[in-house]
């Protein structure tokens, strides 16, 4: 049975293989045909009679074509975010809109000025174009763009803070997802945590106190993703500010989520602005471009022109570069930021964050009627309810939101859910008290086809 098996250079020749060579680089078309091959010799193996290896063998072009194909298709795809969460690190945190992300289409398919300097002629910089939209809108003497704000931490750090001591309170040792924790990252840029005060309440003589030869830095991290309530007590950048002049030591502040607004106009608790912590003095201040600011990822640097100017020539400033496709896009996002009018109609991440509830009730409505027109058994409630920030933003902020709940007969919620994932067009929902939930606050435009043809390829499966 095994002489049955057709040689690689005889497939290799087959017509059909031909044509997958002439789709597909032929090292995986290989791959693929070794790998059915293989399969077959298994079969013989097992035990399988002459008719079903002479059929295996027959199909092996048609195997390996869906084979290939499987393989090839998109891994990275698009999602629907019925979730509600809106600032959601697992589906990609802020989304950018069209108009915006054709610009950045632009300068990925052509050559750009990207450190070439126009007027003069000569080498620029890459952060030269996006440096001075940041001081402006920020009130920065200088900026500075790197990967994330987790690499703005560590290059802040290293560069100020090797082999000395970093003050920090013990209210703000955090843990932020996917195990960044403030301490390690201090330990790791080479500098000594210096813990000061306790975990409810540091007063400005617990600096005071630590200040010592050592001390390289004082830094303050916006407790972004969880908070201390009842008897606390933290030092305001204010009075840090003070201590941090008397002694010559640096203040530098984690801002975390970095909001450019104040959302307190948007009837949301107030969050403190970058703005805010550049007028209160602080040297250097880091935050993340794809939270609240609603950009693609990235760490702004901002601060005192002295300081920046020495991030700049930090060799590790090189490992930590953006790219085009970010410089751009952020850009991109920060113009919106002139015209506050526009903030939360342009920026994504705003516009959910600020839907107004009835308008959300009305799309849970919507929606509801949809389902029950497919008349497939679903059965469908439209129930008060709250969706997150999300990112480790606002984390005590309780959006209000109607969401729906699907029931069905046939299939439990587990069901549903796994089946959504699966569709060629995932949608992700969640999952509470036993009912499978959609929260059209992270609804984009188009997403509610994607929902109800799912719906429906999963009840006509019955
Ligand atoms: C989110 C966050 C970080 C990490 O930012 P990334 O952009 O995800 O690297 C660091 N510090 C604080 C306070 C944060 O909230």
């Amino acid at each position: 049975m095994y002489r049955l098996i057709p040689k690689m250079d005889d497939l290799l020749s087959n017509e059909d293989i031909k044509a997958l060579e002439m789709e597909y680089p032929v090292g995986l078309v290989r791959d693929f045909i070794n790998l059915e091959l293989q399969n077959i010799r298994s079969s013989i193996k097992d035990g399988k009679n002459k008719e079903f290896i002479l059929a295996k063998i027959e199909n092996i072009p048609n195997e390996v074509r869906n084979n290939l194909a499987n393989y090839l298709k998109p891994q990275l795809k698009r999602v629907v975010n019925a979730t509600g969460t809106v600032i959601h690190t697992n589906l990609g945190r802020s989304l950018i809109n069209e108009e915006m992300a054709e610009e950045m289409v632009d300068i990925l398919v052509h050559y750009s000025n990207l450190e070439y300097d126009l007027e003069k002629g000569v080498r620029g910089s890459r952060y030269q174009h996006i440096e001075e939209l940041i001081k402006d809108i920020t009130g920065a003497e200088a900026a500075l763009v790197v990967n994330n704000n987790a690499a703005a931490v560590l290059l802040v750090l290293s560069t100020f803070a090797e082999g000395g001591e970093a003050i920090i309170s013990r209210g703000e040792l955090i843990e932020i997802g996917g195990s960044f924790r403030i301490p390690d990252v201090m330990e790791y840029s080479g500098c000594t945590l210096h813990e000061v005060g306790t975990t409810n309440k540091t007063h400005l003589k617990d600096y005071e106190n630590a200040i010592n030869e050592n001390t390289k830095v004082m830094l303050k991290v916006h407790t972004s993703n969880y908070k201390v309530v009842g008897f606390t007590d933290a030092v305001s950048n204010t009075e840090l500010k003070e201590l941090s002049v008397k002694t010559g030591v640096p203040l530098i502040e984690d801002l975390g989520s970095g909001v450019l607004v104040d959302l307190e106009d948007y009837g949301l608790d107030h969050e403190p602005t970058v703005q805010e912590s550049i007028r209160s003095g602080i040297d250097i201040v880091t935050f993340s471009g794809d939270k609240l600011l609603g950009g693609p990822q990235a760490g702004i640097i901002i601060g005192k022109k002295e300081m920046i100017d020495k991030l700049k020539k930090n060799q590790l400033t090189r490992a930590l570069r953006v790219d085009k496709m970010t410089l751009k896009l952020l850009e991109e996002v920060l113009k919106v930021y002139f015209d506050k009018n526009s903030v939360a109609d342009k920026i994504p991440t705003l516009n959910m964050i600020t839907k107004k509830t009835e308008d959300i009730k009305n799309h849970a409505q919507e929606l509801k009627e949809k389902i029950d027109n497919l008349n497939l058994n679903f059965t469908c409630e439209i129930v008060k309810d709250y969706s997150e920030v999300g990112g480790g933003s606002l984390p005590t902020e309780k959006l209000e939101t109607y969401v729906l709940e699907i029931n069905s007969k046939e299939f439990s919620e587990d069901k549903i859910d796994k089946f959504m994932h699966e569709c060629e067009l995932p949608v992700v929902g969640r999952i509470s008290d036993k009912k499978y939930i959609i929260d059209p606050r992270t609804l984009l435009s188009g997403d509610d086809d994607i929902i109800i043809n799912n719906l429906r390829k999963l009840g006509e499966k019955i």
